[in-house]
């Protein structure tokens, strides 16, 4: 840790820039950077990393070169234009240890508008509270990881071990965009994700797995609907099959989750289906997002989902002859728990408690996060450490202030200890 007049300066810069940390992260939030259209926030974050010297790396996520890799999450979307952005600070000498501070640009859809209290891609800042659609998930955590390093700056201190700021695609989607800064060879002794865990270490994360149930019924004109078979209504005793089997993962426990009454959630998200209200529909698709432990075997939690699928089906007159598909595209992503013991984990709640006056407190997250391919796949200990957020993923998304400017003070009296400074 700093001294004390030095840790006092750096929580000072960090005030000194914190309009501008607020002033970026609502230039960030203005750009709808929803999957498939990040290039404009992503040139808004190369630009913020070349203004600062930042050795920027701006590349086109190519499939072919991560189909291979574990932790890849196979995708029905198109890539050409899903570009990563990487701003490397190097010192001329590296004496100290390096860091990867990664943060992902995708934000998800906004749903209906109506239900909104302002318009999502305008964000306001109200009580203290900035809203918007990705404000804190997490464009308020690309801000802080920019906004430590200019606190530096701006007392002269240089980093004295490499720095990669990553700013990533595909987060909510498969991480795909993580993966991709693995393969292109960033690597560091530590990283943290100001993902918004509230303050908190998010130390554990579940696995996420997405899939599509395609069902086929047998058409038929309504007024004869006992000729068909209801390809919509066939979808029900699966979906609730399917929930059983949530219930029976949630009983079986995991001490990593040992705080959380249901970190297990199977969610029905989207359905489709159906041609005309005048016939009997003869096809509906349905997708479901489901959460595993982290101990669990990805091969082995898709052959508990096909089990469960076609049994149910077997119960059904039409299906038990015409079995539904099961296609996965989307999230196949292990659970990661965070190794206990770790410098790095020691080194942030120290600054963590230097800031906040408390101890840091640990969570298990019940989503996925991107910090399971450096952990994971790489050895990195990988820390989600971000500002208290409400609403993320649905209307009035938004981040407290108040907590983003502490958890900034945090990175940066992080990054002094962590890395070092490198002599004038
Ligand atoms: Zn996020």
């Amino acid at each position: 840790m700093p001294d004390a007049d030095l840790t006092k300066r750096i929580l000072k810069a960090v005030d000194d820039g914190f309009d501008d940390e607020v002033a970026f992260t609502a230039e960030l939030t203005r750009v709808p950077s929803l999957r498939g259209r990040e290039a404009p926030a992503q040139d808004l974050m190369a630009r913020a990393m070349r203004d600062r010297g930042l050795t920027v790396d701006r590349w086109k996520i190519e499939v072919d070169d991560i189909k291979r890799l574990p932790g890849f999450s196979p995708v029905a979307v198109s890539y050409d234009d899903a570009w990563n952005v990487v701003g490397a600070h190097r010192p001329k000498r590296a004496t100290g240890k390096s860091l990867i501070l990664n943060g992902h640009i995708d934000v998800v859809p906004t749903g209906p508008l109506d239900m909104w209290s302002s318009p999502p891609f305008e964000p306001r800042v109200s009580g203290g509270w900035m809203y918007g659609r990705g404000a804190g998930d997490m464009k308020a955590g690309l801000a802080a990881n920019l906004a430590a390093l200019d606190a530096l700056g701006r007392l002269g201190l240089e980093p004295a071990g490499d720095v990669y700021v990553q700013s990533v695609v595909e987060e909510e989607c498969t991480g795909n965009g993580a993966l991709a800064c693995l393969q292109r060879g960033y690597r560091a002794d530590a990283a943290i994700i100001p993902e918004p865990s509230g303050d908190r270490l998010g130390a554990a994360q579940v696995g996420v797995m997405w899939f599509q149930v395609k069902v086929r019924g047998r058409p038929a004109h309504v007024a004869y609907a006992g000729r068909g078979a209801n390809a919509i209504e066939a979808c029900f005793p699966l979906v609730k099959a399917l929930h059983e089997l949530e219930e029976h993962w949630n009983a079986e426990k995991h001490p990593a989750f040992a705080g959380h009454d249901h970190p297990i959630n199977f969610v029905l998200s989207k359905i489709v289906g159906g041609d005309w209200t005048s016939s009997v529909p003869s096809w509906c698709t349905f997708d479901m997002r489901i959460g595993l432990y982290p101990d669990m075997d990805l091969a082995d939690a898709r052959r508990q989902v096909e089990q469960c699928v076609s049994e149910a089906a077997r119960k059904d007159p039409f299906l038990g002859n015409s079995p539904p598909e099961i296609v996965y595209h989307g999230f196949q992503a292990e659970g990661y728990v965070l190794q206990e013991g770790t410098a790095a984990e020691a080194l942030l709640a120290h600054c963590h408690q230097a800031v906040f006056g408390k101890a840091l407190e640990k969570r298990a997250g019940t989503g996925t996060a991107d910090a399971r391919f450096f952990g994971l796949y790489a050895g990195i200990p990988a820390m989600v450490y971000g500002p208290i957020s409400n609403d993320i993923h649905a209307y009035d998304e938004r981040v407290d202030l108040e907590s983003l400017r502490r958890v900034t003070q945090t990175i940066a009296l992080f990054v002094v200890d962590w890395c070092g400074v490198a002599a004038p």
